[in-house]
């Protein structure tokens, strides 16, 4: 130790705080047990959250005025004068106390657990964070679509009765063209198709609520990646789940997300890949619309697209892009 850490004083009072100096106190406190004012074997401590980066803050002199407080016979009187409480120096008894106990049989070890600085927001973090809030602005867009599509199909059943459910029905057309079947039970038996996609997303983002699993940040394995997730790896318990880009995505407003977490959500817990128009290009965006009902089957973007617009006001479902 080579100056005075602690309690931060004025003017000729000034304490150097030099960052080593303070790595070195907070080094004993890991090294002591917890009832002789240490946190030997405890998990990471906010309170010296900054003061393991050589930052000695608020926290760290209540830890240090705690340890005199504790050990204030065997230190007096710098646990109570003024210039010393609070603070530690380099000729010390509080040193000398500190050392003394980090030096104690079985204390000599260095805590089992890594000592890590708590749960700093990174970049990466902050993104997972969102995206997990979003998954739940993402169900409830998966369920107006399983909406759309139950009605779509009374409108099937009774076409011309009810102009809402004919309205469904132009929506899922658009997505899925299933006008294009001459006989309804095929039309039906499409939209039970893509109702099991939903269902499956459904499973998904259940588990993504309660375990909170599934999502991660990760570098682009395409140069043009945003996002992307295993097809079909929700069948397969696939830890790899969805993998946001973090420089792609980070900026995306949250309908922007919510819609990448929808697409991705097709290809990991729908199967879903995507339809390649002229066997190249992915049918992305409004390019969904130019697709066959058996090419729109096949392509990721039509299942998230019809989320994207079921969830909006039912007036805008023959228009909206
Ligand atoms: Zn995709």
């Amino acid at each position: 130790m080579t100056a005075a850490i602690g309690r931060q004083g004025s003017g000729g009072d000034r304490v150097a705080n030099r960052p080593q100096d303070v790595k070195e106190v907070v080094k004993l406190l890991l090294l002591m047990e917890p009832a002789d004012g240490g946190f030997r074997g405890l998990p990471p401590q906010p309170a010296l959250q900054s003061a393991e980066q050589g930052i000695c803050d608020e926290f760290l002199v209540g830890v240090i005025t705690r340890f005199q407080n504790r050990w204030s016979q065997e230190i007096k009187p710098e646990a109570t004068d003024k210039g010393t409480s609070g603070r530690v120096f380099p000729v010390s008894r509080t040193l000398t106390q500190l050392r003394l106990l980090a030096s104690k049989p079985g204390a000599a070890k260095p805590p089992a657990a890594p000592v890590k600085t708590g749960p700093a927001a990174t970049p990466e973090s902050q993104l997972l964070a969102r995206a997990k809030k979003l998954v739940t602005t993402a169900d409830s867009w998966r369920d107006s679509a399983e909406k759309v599509l139950y009605w779509a199909k009374c409108a099937l059943d009774s076409p011309g009765q009810n102009a809402f459910n004919d309205q469904a029905l132009v929506l899922v057309n658009r997505c899925f063209k299933v006008n294009e079947h001459i006989f309804t039970t095929f039309a039906k038996s499409d939209i039970d198709r893509i109702k099991a996609v939903f269902r499956n997303i459904a499973d998904f983002y259940a588990a993504v609520k309660t375990s909170g699993e599934y999502l991660n940040v990760g570098p682009p394995i395409r140069p043009d990646d945003i996002a992307y997730a295993p097809v079909g790896g929700w069948a397969r318990k696939d830890k790899a789940g969805l993998t946001f880009v973090l420089a792609k995505c980070k900026d995306k407003s949250d309908e922007d997300l919510t819609d990448i977490i929808m697409h991705e959500s097709v290809h990991f817990a729908g199967g879903i890949d995507h339809y390649l128009i002229g066997g190249k290009d992915p049918a992305y965006g409004s390019k969904v619309f130019t697709l066959t009902n058996s090419q729109a089957l096949q392509n990721a973007s039509s299942y998230s697209y019809l989320a994207y617009i079921a969830r909006m006001n039912p007036a805008l479902w023959s228009t909206a892009t």
